[in-house]
């Protein structure tokens, strides 16, 4: 461009500036020297001197000058204009159509904008994170999956299980180890697992090749995977893998997100009255709760209620199998494995 056409372009410029033009907004940015704020060209703020403007194409321009945003025209934002709503449409679309969580960084790379920026517009226009956005939609295409019956196997098998032999049997859950292996520590078992945060702390998801085999929950990754090989000293314990991370989070969604039910395979290990008592409790909805003595009830034997109090508290699987919304008979919360605090937290959410 010659200085001549620059100085058109510039006039061009200054005269939106001063007629707050709001159809230049997507074109350039202004700076005032003097105040050392950036603005769009519709700002309502009090038009600057025109020496003291200096314009910019892109907002990063101006801040590479040291130029702030202005509180008021917000042109760190991509805010209402459509442009911004449009390509935050673009990735939804894109995440409830991934198989695996795209990163925030890609997200807003395909956006044209700084993950700073995605994330903060995402926000405020979905009103969730889309990293939860796509926990939800993952969840329900499984959940939809799973109620059409016909993707059980597929289900497991995007989770990160190693093969897609014996899946999972709504009606049946099963020793997927045997009982002999289960008692010498899962000799020769491969267990994966992934682990990652949630409003509960830490949770570990674990599972076999049948299912899920624990979830545990604390306060670091390290204390967790040690509760694990303690559990199950001889198996092949290994790291899962980014599709494992897919279970956990749908697991995160089951947390945190109660109504969302998905029934997930369970590789259980139990005496038969364990798994009596663990199937009751998985009749249990969320936001409703039971009692020891109901649960003895239940399955037939009114007067174990100390044994259906013992074989919750064997529960090595964590919300899956609602431990937690059994409570003494006068609806006190009585002990839980994880913390009578995260059981509190627990049924608090259901409540809602
Ligand atoms: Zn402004």
């Amino acid at each position: 461009m010659s200085e001549q056409q620059i100085c058109d372009t510039n006039e061009l410029k200054w005269k939106a500036l001063v007629n707050c033009d709001k159809t230049f907004d997507r074109d350039f940015f202004y700076g005032v020297i003097t105040t050392g704020v950036y603005c769009r060209p519709s700002c309502s703020s009090r038009k600057p001197n025109r020496v003291n403007v200096e314009f910019f194409d892109t907002r990063e321009q101006a801040e590479a000058q040291g130029y702030r945003p202005c509180k008021k025209c917000r042109p760190d934002e991509n805010g209402d204009n459509e442009k911004g709503q449009l390509l935050i449409v673009t990735a939804c679309r894109r995440l409830e159509h991934s198989t695996s969580p795209p990163t925030l960084a890609e997200l807003a790379a395909e956006a044209g904008m700084s993950p700073h920026h995605f994330h903060r517009l995402f926000k405020k226009t979905v009103g969730i994170t889309p990293r939860n956005y796509y926990a939800k939609h993952r969840a329900d295409r499984l959940r939809e999956a799973l109620v059409e019956g016909s993707m059980i196997g597929e289900a497991i098998y995007a989770a990160g299980f190693e093969s897609l032999s014996g899946a999972y049997n709504k009606d049946q859950d099963q020793f997927a180890m045997s009982m002999k292996a289960f008692k010498n520590g899962a000799e020769g078992v491969v267990i994966m697992y992934g682990t990652a945060s949630c409003l509960l702390g830490q949770v570990l998801v674990a599972a076999t090749r049948k299912g899920i085999c624990m979830v545990e929950l604390g306060d670091t990754p390290e204390q967790l995977v040690d509760k694990l090989t303690e559990r199950f000293p001889h198996a092949k314990v290994r790291k899962g893998d980014k599709d494992f991370q897919t279970l956990v989070e749908i697991v995160i969604t089951q947390i945190e997100n109660p109504q969302s039910q998905v029934v997930l395979p369970l590789d259980i290990q139990g005496t038969v009255f364990q798994q009596k008592v663990w199937k009751a409790l998985r009749g249990i909805e969320p936001g409703i709760t039971s009692s020891y003595s109901t649960i003895a009830t239940q399955i037939g034997q009114p007067t174990a209620v100390r044994a259906v109090a013992g074989a919750c508290a064997a529960n090595k699987i964590a919300v899956l199998i609602p431990c937690h919304r059994v409570l003494t008979k006068d609806n006190k919360i009585s002990g839980y494995r994880w913390g009578k605090e995260r059981k509190k937290l627990l049924l608090d959410k259901e409540r809602k």
